[in-house]
């Protein structure tokens, strides 16, 4: 079972187009529930290592229109740096 942190992040919703405030799952090596923001350091209290910069998975479902989409989370010098829709990767809710 996979344990994801949440990213809070104004996003424009890809399937409904709806501007909002959305719960991003993000799956970082040192995953451990923790609430950020972009901009936020990222911290690991697991013994997974966590390189200070790479690319993660996003993930998040839209209030609104209920369906879901994929999202590529930037970190660089162990801050989250930016988030954006991950336009190549299909959401699972048809
Ligand atoms: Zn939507």
């Amino acid at each position: 079972m996979a344990i994801f942190d949440i990213i809070l992040s104004d996003l424009i919703c890809p399937r409904c187009n709806i501007c909002g405030e959305f719960e991003i799952e993000a799956f970082f090596p040192s995953g451990n529930c923790f609430t950020y923001q972009v901009g936020d350091s990222i911290i690991n209290i697991t013994r997974n290592k966590m390189p200070p910069k790479g690319i993660y998975e996003g993930y998040a479902e839209c209030p609104t229109c209920e369906k879901d989409f994929h999202l590529l989370v930037y970190v660089e010098n162990c801050k989250i740096d930016s988030i954006e829709i991950n336009q190549n990767k299909k959401g699972y809710i048809e």
